[in-house]
């Protein structure tokens, strides 16, 4: 799944993930509904520095949440899709899947906040499914969870 390539609609935003991601979440949270104009986000989410931008500069735009912070989303700045997005750490990019060349390339690990899930979507018996969220020390991967442990002490190093 690694050297995945994608973009925006115009073609001036181009991005190579440099390995697989950490986890795929496939929300379906109002917040992601509305952002979206759809019923659900693909959220790929991968180290910030394993998004390799191979052309354009992505511009954050910040979007109110039902709760917490504003959202970082960033989008091309010529035709506005949103390429990925940032959820408190900058470390971790939260990569729009339909972005990707070729959508099909991930499928989600798990489907959160399905309390707000719309009655038409189906979802799979054999992906698990979270009204709300989960945790990821249960969930995730091993490798990923050691990867992500490996840039919070980073930016931990780095802020001391
Ligand atoms: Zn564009
Ligand atoms: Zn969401």
């Amino acid at each position: 799944m690694s050297g995945l390539e994608g973009g925006c609609a115009c073609g001036a935003v181009r991005y190579r993930l440099t390995s697989e991601p950490l986890f795929v979440n496939c929300c379906h949270c109002f917040d992601c509904q509305r952002q979206t104009g759809s019923a659900f986000v693909i959220n790929v989410l991968i180290e910030t520095d394993r998004v390799e931008l191979l052309s354009g500069a992505p511009q954050p735009v910040e979007a109110p949440r039902e709760e917490g912070p504003p959202q970082r989303i960033f989008r091309c700045p010529d035709c506005q899709v949103a390429v990925f997005s940032e959820y408190g750490s900058p470390d971790v990019r939260f990569v729009r899947g339909g972005t990707l060349d070729e959508p099909s390339a991930v499928s989600p690990d798990a489907h959160i906040y399905t309390r707000s899930k719309v009655p038409w979507v189906t979802l799979p018996d054999d992906t698990p499914s979270f009204e709300v969220y989960y945790e990821a020390q249960a969930l995730w991967p091993p490798a990923s969870l050691a990867r992500l442990d490996e840039v919070r002490k980073l930016r931990a190093a780095r802020d001391a």
